[in-house]
């Protein structure tokens, strides 16, 4: 299939043509983000291959339906930047990569806890400077704290498993429970429950309607005083001014993000010449107790070839006419 890939990076072009090599189709690869203003590019493609921060709003499928696009191939597992109801009236097929890699975005997970935890950014920098104190750097033992895991999905089954190697005791909450999760000793709970008791709360959900700004200022009131809150799932799952007000009242005790609700204008981009303009971000990067990166949790080798590999077979299904069981229903 003729195949346009929006926001594509030197890594996204790599692993991407190696998985095509098999595959045999016709790759046309865009920095540009895909939204109102460039969605023009997307003529004579029969597929549209997009990433987390494209945005496939009714307009840009209105615009994509008149050129003839009949596949959208999200090369990621959220696909809360589409909207389905018109993908579905216009007969635009939408597939995603469902699971790439848990253990990626876990590991990365658990590795901003721990960062957080024993100051390790802050320490790193001081050891550069010459300063060997110990003062502000005092963290705690991960074992015996109490992590609440909200989604145990793919990513939070393998996070689940990594803090019970910590010995943590772990609680979780979401609709349905996961019997790996049971097995390891996961105690499902209420979200009130999980948010008073966890030391640790970490969000592995989906961005729906419903989980919008899950944490808002009501659920930080309810968390434990000096607790870290994480999110490496979808930034709009929190409102940032809401938690922001939680670090300034100490009632927060850390904060890691790999993603963040305006992303879309910060990320994946080198704009270290330009001032930055978004205050709430700016506001974040004044507190010595949070650490963001720019949702990198999925950026690991086996992560990226998996999702090359898997996009590449969903749009080879889609052309043969054969289900993928990767597609996203609206
Ligand atoms: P998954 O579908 O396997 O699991 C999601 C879980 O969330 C399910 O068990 C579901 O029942 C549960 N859930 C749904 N609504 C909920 C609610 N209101 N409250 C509590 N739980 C709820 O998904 P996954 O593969 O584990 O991925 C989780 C999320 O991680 C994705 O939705 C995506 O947004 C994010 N993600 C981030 C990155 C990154 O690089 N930062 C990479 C991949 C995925």
């Amino acid at each position: 299939m003729n195949v346009v890939v929006f926001s594509s990076k030197p890594y996204d072009e790599k692993y991407l043509s190696a998985a095509n090599a098999q595959a045999g189709h016709k790759l046309h690869f865009l920095e540009a983000r895909l939204d109102e203003s460039t969605c023009t590019l997307a003529a004579q493609h029969a597929a549209v291959c997009a990433f987390v921060n494209d945005r496939l709003t009714t307009h840009v499928l209105h615009v994509l339906k008149t050129f003839g696009v009949r596949l959208i191939a999200l090369r990621c597992a959220g696909f809360n930047n589409v909207d389905l109801k018109t993908a579905k009236e216009y007969g635009i097929a939408v597939v995603r990569v469902p699971a790439y890699s848990p253990h990626a975005v876990a590991e990365h997970t658990v590795s901003l806890m721990l960062a957080l935890n024993r100051k390790t950014v802050r320490a790193s920098h001081r050891i550069r400077e010459g300063n060997f104190a110990l003062d502000g750097l005092l963290g705690f033992d991960m074992h015996g704290r109490t992590a609440g895991i909200v989604g145990t999905g793919k990513i939070g089954a393998v996070v689940a498993e990594i803090l019970k190697g910590f010995g943590c005791r772990l609680l979780a909450f979401d609709m349905f429970r996961n019997p790996a999760c049971e097995a390891l000793g996961v105690k499902y709970v209420e979200l009130p429950e999980l948010l008073a008791q966890s030391d640790i709360v970490t969000l592995h959900c989906p961005l729906l309607p419903e989980t919008y700004h899950l944490i808002n200022g009501f659920a930080v009131a309810q968390m434990k005083d000096g607790a870290m809150l994480i999110n490496t799932s979808r930034g709009a799952l929190v409102d940032t001014p809401a938690v922001i007000q939680g670090l300034k009242d100490g009632k927060l005790g850390y904060l890691g993000l790999d993603v963040y609700e305006e992303e879309g204008e910060l990320f994946f981009e080198d704009k270290s010449g330009q001032l930055l303009q978004d205050d709430v971000f700016a506001r974040l990067l004044t507190f010595s107790n949070v650490l963001i990166t720019g949702h990198q949790a999925f950026f690991t080798e086996e992560a990226l070839r998996n999702i090359a590999e898997t996009t590449l077979g969903n749009i080879t299904a889609f052309e043969q006419c054969r289900a993928s069981g990767n597609e996203v229903k609206g």
